[in-house]
């Protein structure tokens, strides 16, 4: 067998796991444990069985070694069952990322082994109550104090906040400094004195996975902990992490508006108006022929967009476009799939209520959809010079 085909085939075997566990362990429980927002224990730990915590992590530093093409595979199904859960891993993994691909070899041998079997998870802090497009304003302050800096400032709106140990920290390490990046530096944080988590953040959807406020009271950190070794780089690495927090997102987005389709198609058929299931009437038709169609683009912007950044390009274009036609796609086919279940679409008895909450996360998370078209319209016009 050839390399590639032995790849493929570990890969299809990944996959199929991990549909088997969605079927057998989370698709019973993900209903009560959205609605009562519960931090899903067992199926972390389920996780962490199936490797999902290092599934893009490096084969050699203990992960499964995926490619991101099949990690947003992955994230498609898990979104399609439970959002939530894609949020647990995707930070993690975007701090994982960062670590492989801007971290010295030494922080990749201290930390990638434990980030893959799930012994230290975590997030990526980088917002800040007075700021998350415009990360450059960020206030954490990290000031150098022999081999340690001790960092002060709060952070907003992090990913498994509570139940995470390690946070991929963006601070200032310069606040004079022109362009205000080169100011930047990123560490990974673990949590102990100085570090606590002042508040859980209360939402509309994606419950289940904690979101809290972070605070750094002179918070002493390694100077060993400064990803990549060297201050003024922190934007850098932020934004590599983040092309593979956009892809991931994107993937929620496929997975979403692909879980609007399934429930709107199963219901068009069972329920019944004026002596027909109510498919056959035009007005219903339509809607269906519109939603499954921006899922099939949405699944093909994400493929190409997964193929360029296995492949280790600049993406910032593909990833963009794919992230911002995706989530848009979900929302829309959220609110559709709500429409064609009539009244029921509005109990929490039934699935599309938790679509119609999870999907306009997207548009928000990872850059928003705003920052995506300004991302694409600059590209495209870099690319198209007169
Ligand atoms: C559930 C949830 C989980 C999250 N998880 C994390 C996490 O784990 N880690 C983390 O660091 N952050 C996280 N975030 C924060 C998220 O990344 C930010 O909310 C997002 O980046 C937007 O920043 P903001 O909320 O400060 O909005 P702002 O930056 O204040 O933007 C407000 C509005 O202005 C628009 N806007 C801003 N600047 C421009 C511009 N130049 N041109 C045009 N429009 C513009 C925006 O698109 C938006 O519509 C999470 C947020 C939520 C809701």
């Amino acid at each position: 067998m050839s390399a590639t085909a032995e790849r493929d085939e570990y890969e299809r075997l990944v996959l199929d796991s991990v549909d088997r566990f969605l079927e057998k362990d989370v698709r019973p429980y993900a209903m009560k444990l959205e609605h009562d927002d519960t931090y899903p224990e067992d199926i972390v730990a389920r996780m962490k069985e199936l490797g999902l915590f290092g599934c893009i992590i490096p084969q050699e530093y203990g992960g499964l070694g995926l490619r991101p093409s099949t990690y947003a595979k992955i994230i498609e199904r898990i979104s399609a069952v439970w959002m939530s859960i894609s949020g647990i891993i995707n930070s993690h993994l975007i701090m994982s990322f960062i670590v492989t691909k801007t971290g010295t070899e030494e922080q990749r041998k201290r930390f990638l082994p434990k980030f893959a079997t799930g012994e230290i998870r975590g997030g990526l802090a980088l917002t800040e109550p007075d700021c998350g497009t415009d990360l450059q304003a960020i206030r954490t302050f990290a000031k150098k104090d022999g081999d340690h800096y001790v960092i002060n400032g709060t952070k907003t709106w992090i990913s498994n906040g509570i139940h995470g140990s390690a946070f991929a920290l963006l601070v200032k390490t310069d606040k004079d400094i022109e362009p205000r990046h080169k100011g930047t530096s990123l560490f990974i944080a673990e949590k102990g004195p100085g570090f606590t988590v002042s508040k859980k953040l209360e939402k509309i959807g994606y419950k289940g996975i904690d979101s809290a406020e972070l605070v750094f009271d002179d918070y002493r950190i390694p100077a060993a902990n400064l990803v990549g070794g060297v201050e003024g780089r922190g934007m850098t690495c932020a934004i590599t992490g983040l092309e593979l927090g956009r892809l991931n997102v994107a993937a929620r987005g496929v997975g979403i508006a692909s879980a609007a389709l399934d429930e709107a198609v199963k219901y068009s058929q069972q329920r019944k108006t004026f002596g027909k299931p109510i498919h056959q009437h035009q007005a219903i038709a339509l809607k269906l022929a519109d939603m499954v169609t921006k899922v099939h683009a949405s699944r093909l912007l994400v493929e190409h967009a997964a193929a360029a950044v296995d492949r280790g390009e600049r993406c910032d274009f593909e990833v963009g476009m794919a992230k911002l036609f995706a989530t848009e796609a979900a929302v829309e086919n959220a609110l559709e799939c709500m429409r064609i279940h009539g009244g029921y679409g509005y109990s929490k008895e039934f699935i599309v209520e938790r679509l119609y909450r999870d999907a306009p996360l997207l548009v928000i998370g990872e850059g928003t959809n705003e920052i995506q078209r300004i991302v694409i319209a600059k590209r495209l016009i870099e690319n198209n010079p007169i």
